[in-house]
């Protein structure tokens, strides 16, 4: 085991085998979801993670703070649709409160943000990305295959009230079915403090087979953009922040593309992932997981824990969308839902 470990002088900062810092951590908290949305979820019946499998707080609470020790800044939580699972506040702020731990934020899908947005931010939420595929009642039904859009714009709405700006909006574009919303969006983005981020449909596996023929690549859609409004470029937040941000001079919000399949971003990537069932997961497409639940239920202590998401990070694979060419001919066992996004 400690042959495969790579130990920095960096303070025993996480690294993996090419020199990148693990500093994020996405804990998915629900593999349920309040939509379906046809590129991530089927229509049909689906098999839930069983409940004793799900992580409870105080189990994910100590794979944090373990993780904070080693030198991880940032949490997000997502699903599923984290803000189903009950108490999510709780958990907020019990992470929130992890010495270390200098952001949380959360993704969500909006449906429930109107009753817990103010909850959440008293609880250390800090910032909320909402996704949302269609401003028009029936292409968002059509998407999401739930007729909720109303939901999410009061979501919105209220996170706007609360002064939790700049919000950040995920648009999953699919040739034929949303990308005649980008004029929608563009102007959106220009009338509201929002971060409009398109990202391309990635072949997770876990809806409609139709990743190749719907995929809009994010450069096509930076043109159509910019034939509605001119883009000023304003580069990543941070150099692994997925999202290219453009000014759209003069209005109150930015456009963000974030292009995992034309222009993979692996390289600068310092994200881990926790599973619902607690499973610890170095890329979206890994092929092997870690199974941090059996050493927590083991009896496992913290420094044997520590070392395990070591080892498991040290291995962290170049990056599934460099190679994505696999994952369209061969669909991923675990989904996107069961993974967090
Ligand atoms: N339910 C929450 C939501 O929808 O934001 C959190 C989980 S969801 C899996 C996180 C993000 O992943 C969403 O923005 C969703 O649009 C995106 N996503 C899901 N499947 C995807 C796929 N196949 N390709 C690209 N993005 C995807
Ligand atoms: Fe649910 Fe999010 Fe997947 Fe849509 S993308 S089905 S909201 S988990």
């Amino acid at each position: 085991m400690a042959a495969t470990l790579n130990r920095d002088d960096r303070n025993g900062a996480l690294v993996d085998r090419f020199g990148r810092i693990v500093r994020s951590l996405r804990i998915s908290v629900t593999d349920r979801c309040n939509l379906r949305c046809l590129y991530c979820m089927p229509a049909g019946p689906i098999t839930w993670f069983r409940k004793e499998r799900i992580l409870s707080f105080e189990e994910i609470e100590r794979v944090a703070r373990i993780l904070a020790s080693l030198g991880v800044r940032e949490i997000r939580l997502t699903g599923g649709e984290p803000l189903v699972r009950r108490d999510l506040t709780v958990l907020a702020r019990l992470v929130s409160g992890i010495a270390g731990i200098e952001d949380l934020a959360i993704t969500t899908n909006g449906l429930l943000l109107k009753e817990l947005a103010r909850p959440l931010l008293l609880a250390g939420v800090r910032r909320f990305n909402v996704h949302i595929d269609s401003l028009e009642p029936d292409g968002f039904a059509e998407v999401s295959r739930r007729d909720s859009l109303d939901l999410v714009l009061a979501g919105l709405q209220e996170l706007e009230r609360l002064g939790a700006v700049p919000i950040k909006i995920n648009i999953v574009l699919l040739r034929g079915l949303n990308d005649g919303q980008i004029p929608r969006f563009v102007d959106w983005a220009w009338r509201r403090p929002y971060q409009v981020r398109f990202i391309e449909l990635m072949p997770l596996g876990g809806g409609e087979p139709f990743e190749t023929e719907r995929l809009v690549p994010g450069s096509e859609v930076r043109r159509r953009v910019e034939e509605i409004r001119p883009l000023v470029p304003v580069g990543r937040d941070r150099p692994s922040a997925p999202a290219n941000v453009f000014r759209l001079a003069g209005g109150a919000g930015d456009i963000g593309f974030i292009n995992p399949v034309t222009e993979p971003f692996c390289g600068d990537c310092d994200r881990i992932r926790l599973t619902a069932d607690g499973k610890v997961r170095t890329c979206l497409f890994s092929r092997t997981e870690t199974d941090i639940a059996a050493l927590l239920r083991g009896g496992r202590t913290d420094p044997e824990i520590a070392l395990a998401l070591r080892t498991a990070i040290a291995g962290k694979e170049a990056g599934g969308c460099l190679d994505l060419h696999q994952f369209y001919k061969e669909r991923l066992p675990r989904k996107m839902w069961q993974i967090g996004g």
